[in-house]
């Protein structure tokens, strides 16, 4: 089990998400919900980092772990 890895791909893919997050804070095409090519490289981007986490079976070991703790509370 690789702990590491799995947290870089998730400051990896948290990384990515802020940067879309910025980019949509300054783009008025995103905003009014069009395209325009950096958004759409920031989006493509953020799915992969995503799945990239998605597919890490330590982390959706701990994710399950996680929510079943939520739900005991
Ligand atoms: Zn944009």
């Amino acid at each position: 089990m690789s702990l590491t890895e799995t947290t870089t791909e998730e400051r990896q893919a948290q990384k990515t998400y802020n940067a879309l997050l910025a980019h949509l804070d300054d783009c008025s095409p995103c905003q009014s919900e069009e395209d325009c090519a950096e958004g759409t490289r920031i989006r493509r981007a953020v799915r992969a980092t995503r799945s990239a986490v998605t597919e890490s079976p330590a982390l959706r070991a701990a994710r399950a772990q996680a929510r079943m703790a939520t739900r005991d509370e």
